[in-house]
C-alpha cells in the first residue's frame, strides 16, 4: 500500500492538473459547446470537493484510512482522465473540418428521433464511436476519410443507438436481460431426460451461453437493431463490409470482445429489417453476398467444453428474442422513426440533393455502389461536397 507521503505528493500533482483544466476552459472562445463545458465544470467541482475530503483524511495520518484514501484517489484520477481524454481532446482539436461535420451529426440525431440532443461535437481521426459523456451533446468520433467516403457513415447510426440507450440505460437493460434469461430458462425446461454426465454438460453449456449476454453485449446488439431500424439496408450493407474487413470466423465467440460475433449481429440486423427491404434488389444482393461469405469462413466450433457455444448463445431464437425486445423498445418510443422508405434507383439517386434525409442519401449511396459502380465516384464526390458545404 502506498504511503501517506506518496498520496500527499499526488494531491499536489492533481491540483496542478485541475488548475490546467480551469485555465483551458477560461481560454475557450465564448459560446464553445456550452453543454460540454458545463460537464467539465461539474467534474472539476466534484474533483475539488473530493480533493478537500482527501486532504482531511491525509491529515489524520491514520493507517486504517489508507484503503479508503486509495479508492478516493482513484476516483479523482478517473474523473481527471475523463476530462483530459474524453472531453478536452475533442474540444481542443475541433477545427474547420470538424465544425463542418457537426451539423450533419446533429441532423443524424434529429432524424433518429434523439430529441434531447442540443449540440454535437466531432472528433476526427478515430474509428466510428461515441462518447456519451455530456448528456445533451454527444461526442462522435469519425475517421478523417468521412469527408471523402460514405463507407463508414452508416456506423454513426449504431453510435446514435448508444446515445438513445444512455437516456434510459437501466430500464432498457432490464427488459433485454429479462427477455434473454427467460429464453434460456425455456431452453432448460425443454431439455428432455438425459443421462449423466451429458445432462450436466448440457446445463453448463446453457448457463455459460446465458452468462455470455452481459450488459455491454446486449447494448451492442440493441444498437445494431437501432441502426437497422432507422437506417434500413444501408446498415446491413455496412455489416457485410465490416465482416469482410475484420473477421475470418464470424461465428467465433471472443470473450475479450464486448461485441457479439459478426454473424449474430448480421442476423439480428436482418431480422429487424422490414420485409419490403429484404425483398428489394439491393437487399437480395446483400443477402447473397453475406451467404457466400459465410460459406467461405470457418463455422462455429462447439468442441471445446470451456468455450461458450455459439449455437446456443447466438441461436436464431436467442437473437430473435433480443431483436424483438429491442424493436418493442423502439416501437414504444414514438420519437424513433423506422426507415421503411424504398431504396432509390441509381437514376433517382444520381439526382438527389443534399437536403434530403440522410437515411435516404446513405441508402442511395449503397444503391449506386451496388448497381451502378461506374457512377459511384462522381456521385459520392458531388454529394459529400454539397452535403458538407450546405452545412457550413
Ligand atoms: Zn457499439
Amino acid at each position: 500500500m502506498p504511503t501517506f507521503e506518496y498520496f500527499e505528493s499526488k494531491v499536489i500533482d492533481v491540483e496542478t492538473r485541475i488548475d490546467w483544466a480551469v485555465d483551458v476552459l477560461s481560454g475557450l472562445p465564448s459560446g464553445t459547446h456550452p453543454e460540454v463545458v458545463k460537464v467539465i465544470s461539474q467534474l472539476i467541482s466534484r474533483i475539488n470537493h473530493q480533493v478537500s475530503l482527501l486532504k482531511k483524511l491525509l491529515q489524520t495520518q491514520r493507517a486504517s484510512y489508507l484503503p479508503r484514501i486509495r479508492i478516493d484517489y482513484q476516483t479523482i484520477e478517473a474523473d481527471l482522465e475523463k476530462i483530459s481524454t474524453a472531453l478536452l481532446v475533442p474540444l481542443l482539436s475541433e477545427g474547420s473540418k470538424e465544425k463542418a461535420l457537426t451539423p450533419i451529426l446533429s441532423r443524424i440525431c434529429q432524424e433518429a428521433g434523439l430529441q434531447h440532443i442540443k449540440d454535437t461535437l466531432v472528433m476526427l481521426g478515430a474509428p466510428p464511436a461515441t462518447l456519451p459523456v455530456a448528456h445533451e451533446c454527444p461526442i462522435f468520433c469519425m475517421p478523417y476519410e468521412v469527408t471523402h467516403s460514405f463507407r463508414d457513415w452508416p456506423a454513426l447510426y449504431h453510435e446514435a443507438g448508444h446515445v438513445f440507450f444512455s437516456v434510459n440505460r437501466r430500464r432498457y437493460l432490464d427488459s433485454l436481460l429479462t427477455a434473454i434469461r427467460n429464453h434460456f430458462r425455456r431452453i432448460v425446461l425443454a431439455t428432455g431426460p438425459m443421462a449423466e454426465p451429458a445432462k450436466s454438460e448440457r446445463l453448463r453449456a446453457i448457463r455459460s451461453a446465458e452468462n455470455y449476454w452481459t450488459d455491454v453485449r446486449v447494448e451492442e446488439l440493441f444498437c445494431d437493431c437501432f441502426a437497422g431500424y432507422c437506417l434500413g439496408l444501408s446498415y446491413a450493407f455496412l455489416w457485410t463490409d465490416l465482416s469482410f474487413r475484420w473477421y475470418s470466423s464470424p461465428q467465433e465467440i471472443n470473450l475479450s470482445d464486448d461485441h457479439p460475433p459478426p454473424s449474430a449481429r448480421f442476423n439480428c440486423i436482418w431480422y429487424c429489417l422490414p420485409r419490403s427491404l429484404k425483398l428489394d434488389g439491393c437487399g437480395q444482393i446483400i443477402k447473397s453476398i453475406w451467404d457466400a461469405y459465410l460459406t467461405g469462413t470457418v463455422p462455429a466450433s462447439s468442441s471445446d467444453p470451456l468455450q461458450v457455444n455459439y449455437d446456443i448463445a447466438c441461436s436464431p431464437e436467442a437473437i430473435q428474442t433480443l431483436a424483438e425486445t429491442s424493436l418493442d423498445i423502439l416501437r414504444n418510443t414514438a420519437t424513433v422513426p423506422q426507415y421503411d422508405g424504398s431504396i432509390p434507383t441509381p437514376e433517382q439517386a444520381l439526382a438527389l440533393k443534399p437536403f434530403e434525409p440522410l437515411t435516404k442519401l446513405l441508402n442511395a449511396a449503397m444503391a449506386v455502389l451496388l448497381l451502378r459502380p461506374e457512377s459511384y465516384r462522381g456521385f459520392q464526390d458531388r454529394l459529400l461536397k454539397e452535403l458538407i458545404q450546405n452545412q457550413s
